[in-house]
């Protein structure tokens, strides 16, 4: 097989799968990121040697398709990034799909493994544009055989074969907050939509000591003192509960389901590879139909 030089957008969860893949594979791999922190809407905060995801994430199936076969993604996680995987006792539908079984994931490994791996090579740029020119990709200046983008990629333009099209997508900021605790007086929660008046996606975990709560503001909160909006949501008794809040603003590049058939659409037979990523468990199993991450049959 010949060995190619590939770039890939982007630093989710997916994407780190596909470059150790490819990797695998003995391809040279290149990952841009405009961030230096990897993890994309899945970037942690490293508190006291854990890796806590500053926003709220869950790994959940959204079909009976894919409830079946998680725990081919479990299984592939463990055997590859050696994932910590638990039982999630809860039952909740953060995808309005209500699974039988859910699990906890620590992606720690994963972020190690790849952000340490020599042969895997990250640039900190913004791609605002990709060339396509005698089945050659031209990116930053350079000559790549192939790339992958995700859904929320901030790629503006594409040029193919001279043919310029137009990709914008919709920045959204949201803001997020993280409070590590020494005790919380809310019950642990998998997952909630819908939170309380001043943050909607939440979660409430036991790290270690540490319970740790992470949710995002909602949008007419947006800008409010997050310390106030904890004290007014209860989430502690006392501020000396607090060990430490993180605040996060996430700049995510959204696309709709029009926008991402028209990528898949205009990059389709082209060096240009368009992962749909919009969720991961959706995006895994996409990935697998293509690249064959997990040998086996699906169940
Ligand atoms: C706040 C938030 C929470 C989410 N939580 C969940 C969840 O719990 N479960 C779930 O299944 N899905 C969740 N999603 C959906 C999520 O978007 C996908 O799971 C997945 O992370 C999407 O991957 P992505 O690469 O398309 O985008 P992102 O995760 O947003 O990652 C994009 C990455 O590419 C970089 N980047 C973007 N554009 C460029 C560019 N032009 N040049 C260089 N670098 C660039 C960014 O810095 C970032 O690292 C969440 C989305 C958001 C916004």
């Amino acid at each position: 097989m010949r060995k190619k030089k590939i770039a890939l957008i982007g630093s989710s969860p997916i994407i780190l799968i596909i470059a150790n893949h490819l990797k695998n594979a003995g391809h040279k791999i290149t990952i841009f990121d405009k961030n230096k922190k990897i993890g994309g809407a899945w970037a942690y905060y490293k508190f006291r040697n854990h890796y806590i995801s500053t926003q709220t994430n869950v790994i959940v199936p959204d079909t009976k398709f894919e409830e079946k076969n998680i725990p081919l993604i479990n299984e592939f996680l463990k055997k590859n990034f050696q994932t910590k995987i638990t039982r999630n006792f809860n039952r909740f539908k953060p995808l309005g799909y209500l699974a039988k079984k859910n699990y906890n994931y620590n992606l720690n490994s994963l972020y190690e493994k790849v952000s340490q791996d020599k042969n895997i090579f990250f640039k900190k740029r913004f791609i605002k544009k990709i060339v396509v020119k005698r089945k050659k990709v031209i990116i930053d200046n350079l000559k790549y055989d192939e790339i992958y983008i995700t859904t929320y990629c901030g790629v503006e333009n594409l040029v193919i074969d001279n043919f310029k099209i137009d990709i914008k997508p919709r920045p959204i900021v949201s803001e997020h907050a993280m409070v590590i605790t020494k005790k919380i007086s809310k019950k642990h929660l998998a997952y909630s939509e819908n939170f309380d008046k001043n943050f909607d996606r939440a979660q409430i975990r036991q790290i270690n000591n540490y319970t740790v709560f992470t949710a995002r503001v909602r949008k007419e909160k947006k800008g409010k003192n997050l310390l106030n909006l904890i004290m007014n949501s209860k989430i502690v008794k006392k501020k000396s509960d607090i060990i430490k809040i993180i605040k996060t603003k996430y700049k995510n590049y959204y696309r709709n389901f029009e926008q991402r058939d028209f990528l898949s659409r205009n990059t389709y037979n082209t060096p240009i590879n368009y992962v749909n990523s919009a969720l991961f468990v959706e995006s895994f199993f996409s990935m697998n139909d293509k690249l064959k991450l997990i040998k086996r049959n699906y169940l």
